[in-house]
């Protein structure tokens, strides 16, 4: 313990004597994994840059460099202040502006940010110099979102707590590094198996999560309402032999549920540290999470955690963005890197020890094209082992080419269209939505052979999860990321019309597509449009993504013609189905078999042992045979509660 204060003390010491005398330091201390100095001037700082960087390079830390608070001007003024420095076009307000005190902080909320940063970073330096509050520049989404306006206010408002808690965990996180002699993983869920993701990391004295999701189909069910298949819903958290405290922290990939689900349900259970993810990740995570309870409330039940455990996941968030090198325990390093898979989600790359072993978790990825993301990134400073998702890893799951999917798609609804006939797609409304909708757009908008001239509706949560996407064009395809900033975001095109309430008139009136969020009809807008057009055989049903076997989109799917639904007052009422149903294939936001192997084929460098997960049984058995005899590596199949030891 000693020890440890001697180092944590070394890392501030070398911070301090870096600084310049001019500066006039007044404070050094750690903020999560970053490191977070004060000033009495700090034009001394931001006069030469290189200071940071020495710094940051020296202590292999991030910098934040803030203001002494006897240097801050009076809030009023600064405000004053910054509206008179940033220029106009950057879109921001008096009420955008906000003061964190307990961090030295204004947060600017603006259109255009990169006007408030100005080139290199002039017009920032600008109002910390002048004003001595250090700004952090919000992007307002291009669409409404309540999501983020919520988690803003947030952590705004737990500002005093974030400060204490950002402070425990870095004095946790800069202990000396002790050498640790062996290094296991367990798989706790999502092996062998999709859903309930969950993969613990041991050392001799680290104990990290890498995912801790739900199944879905429970949660879709309500998690209160699980009997017998209890002991498939959750990760075997219980056989770790771990109490909940005794996790350093917990490593998000994505935001789905089968990813993310379970952790709020750890916070009611007491855990107190902190959970890592990107920006993105968090906000749809938010998004999901108080979206699921509030569906298993409405349907009676109970859901697991409620929305208090869901904030109090929020406030324990550290977010990092892509390459960001973090220090998650003394001896662990966390970078996150492009999946491809949905908006923020991520490929986790782990350093342990000082070069002692290098792994990479796949979470959910794409390594192919889409319109919304770049390929899953396939270049790692080293890798030893390589976890990889098998959702469609099985040597049948090749995937229909995508611009075939895309021409099949615009046809059918064309057809529809042209025989007075309405096309439902329901979709899920995190990143299959947004494909569609930049597919609808590139055939509608812009190629006349498929001008449709009837209204497009979005309904449901799509338009909070579209509205996130705006908020972070820089995790988005360049072309897209570019079209967004310049006022030009396909999302918002004029083809697009949202529903407001308006569902009954929107089923009586003429032709028209629908994209309502709800993707296997179990429950969700797209069901009530179903119930409204099913009976009609001049209607259409697309579905394009996964439909679990209990679901009633799978029903729908494998042609059942009658189905009986609740209506309105709750009694059960028979469905005839003579829509037209289709699947369309090729919207996949995972891998399919080739693309997982071109991915291991191109990762550098190689890894040495493949370990398969997130897939069915015969998927992840028959994916990391062909791994080991392609590539001449290890590669297993793992089962939940399997044990593996690297060192
Ligand atoms: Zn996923």
């Amino acid at each position: 313990m000693e020890e440890a204060k001697q180092e944590a003390k070394n890392i501030l010491e070398i911070v301090k004597e870096l600084i310049p005398k001019e500066a006039g330091l007044t404070k050094v201390e750690f903020e999560g994994p970053d490191v977070a100095i004060y000033v009495k001037n700090v034009s001394a700082i931001y006069g030469d840059q290189n200071v940071i960087r020495n710094v940051s390079a020296t202590i292999k830390k991030k910098l934040i460099v803030r203001s002494d608070t006897s240097s801050l001007m009076d809030p009023e003024k600064t405000t004053k202040k910054i509206i008179e420095i940033v220029p106009q076009e950057a879109g921001i307000s008096e009420e955008g502006i906000r003061f964190v005190p307990e961090f030295n902080e204004v947060q600017i909320e603006a259109m255009k940010p990169g006007l408030v940063i100005g080139k290199g970073g002039s017009t920032l330096i600008r109002i910390v110099t002048e004003t001595g509050w250090v700004p952090k520049v919000l992007r307002i989404p291009t669409m409404n979102s309540d999501v983020i306006k919520g988690i803003r206010q947030m952590l705004i408002k737990e500002s005093d707590f974030r400060k204490k808690f950002l402070s425990s965990i870095g004095k946790k996180i800069n202990q000396p590094i002790v050498k640790s002699e062996w290094i296991k993983a367990t798989a706790l869920g999502g092996f062998r198996e999709v859903g309930r993701s969950s993969l613990l990391l041991e050392t001799n004295h680290s104990k990290i999560i890498i995912d801790c999701g739900v199944s879905p189909e429970p949660a879709v069910k309500g998690l209160d309402a699980i009997t017998g298949d209890e002991n498939k819903a959750f990760p075997y958290l219980d056989s770790a032999n771990i109490t909940i405290n005794d996790l350093d922290a917990v490593i998000i990939t994505h935001g789905h549920m089968d990813h993310i689900g379970f952790v709020p349900y750890l916070f009611k259970f007491g855990y107190e540290g902190p959970v890592y993810c990107t920006p993105p990740t968090r906000d749809l995570a938010a998004l999901l999470l108080y979206d699921y309870t509030k569906l298993v409330q409405r349907s009676g039940g109970t859901p697991l955690y409620d929305e208090k455990d869901i904030k109090k996941m929020l406030s324990h968030m550290i977010t990092r963005d892509y390459g960001e090198v973090t220090n998650v325990t003394d001896e662990i390093k966390l970078t996150y890197h492009n999946a491809g898979h949905i908006l923020g989600s991520s490929l986790v790359h782990l350093h342990i020890g000082e070069g002692l072993y290098n792994i990479v978790h796949s979470g959910d990825m794409k390594y192919g094209f889409t319109r919304l993301l770049d390929p899953a990134d396939a270049r790692y400073p080293r890798i030893d082992s390589l976890f990889i998702e098998s959702t469609y890893g099985g040597p049948r799951d090749i995937a229909v080419n995508r611009q075939e999917s895309e021409i099949q798609l615009m046809e059918l609804i064309k057809r529809v269209i042209q025989n007075k006939g309405k096309v439902l797609l329901p979709v899920l409304a995190i990143g299959r939505a947004q494909e569609l909708m930049l597919t609808l757009e590139t055939y509608v908008a812009n190629n006349p052979q498929y001008k449709l001239d009837v209204p497009i509706y979005l309904d449901g949560m799509i338009l909070e999860s579209s509205a996130i996407h705006t908020a972070y064009p820089e995790y988005l395809k360049a072309g897209l990321q570019h079209r967004i900033l310049s006022n030009n975001s396909p999302f918002e095109n004029e083809i697009f019309e949202v529903a407001k309430g308006e569902r009954r008139e929107i089923m009586e009136r003429g032709p028209a597509v629908v994209l309502a969020s709800g993707g296997m009809l179990n429950g969700g807008t797209a069901l009530e449009y179903f119930k409204a057009l099913a009976e009609d055989e001049k209607n259409a049903i697309v579905f394009s993504s996964y439909t679990s076997p209990n679901s009633l989109g799978r029903k729908v799917v494998s042609g059942f013609k009658e189905i009986a639904l609740p209506g309105e007052d709750g009694k059960l009422m028979p469905i005839n189905i003579k829509m037209q149903v289709h699947r369309s294939e090729g919207f996949s936001g995972h891998s399919d078999r080739r693309q997982l192997m071109s991915f291991v084929q191109n990762l550098r460098p190689g890894p040495k042992k493949i370990f398969t997960m997130h897939g069915e049984e015969a998927k992840c058995d028959d994916l990391a045979r062909t791994f080991a005899a392609r590539f001449h590596v290890e590669g297993r199949a793992p089962m939940n509660l399997d044990s593996i030891r690297f060192k």
